[in-house]
């Protein structure tokens, strides 16, 4: 079931119940945040930084494609795997587009979202 699955079915029960369903639905696609983070083995999918730290915790972040706050996507195409630098220019540079294409470059066989406009 998908978030407007979810949200098609608000007519049918109270708001708070379907919005408890919903941020539980979200929560649970947090999943894939672990998923892709182990599938590129925790490194960076831009510039291939791996970051370990000395307590033994990868330091890697989610970068949303189409912005989390927006569409609350958490699909795998819509996440990627980045290092903090990466992600800070992704999410707040000129250099989201040029970020992207070397993505792709890296790992050609990966489908991705089509990237925002911003
Ligand atoms: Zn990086």
């Amino acid at each position: 079931m998908t978030i407007e699955d979810l949200r098609k079915l608000t007519h049918k029960h109270s708001h708070s119940k379907i919005k408890k369903v919903i941020s539980k639905c979200m929560y649970r696609d947090r999943r894939n945040y672990k998923v892709i983070k182990e599938f590129f083995n925790y490194t960076c999918q831009c510039c291939k930084y791996k970051l370990r730290s000395t307590s033994g915790k990868y330091i890697i972040q989610i970068a949303h494609i189409i912005p989390h706050s927006k569409t609350r996507d958490n699909r795998l195409e819509n996440l990627l795997v980045l290092c903090s630098r990466c992600h800070q220019e992704f999410d707040y540079s000129d250099k989201r587009n040029r970020i992207l294409s070397r993505i792709r470059r890296n790992f050609p066989e990966v489908k991705y979202n089509e990237i925002e406009t911003i």
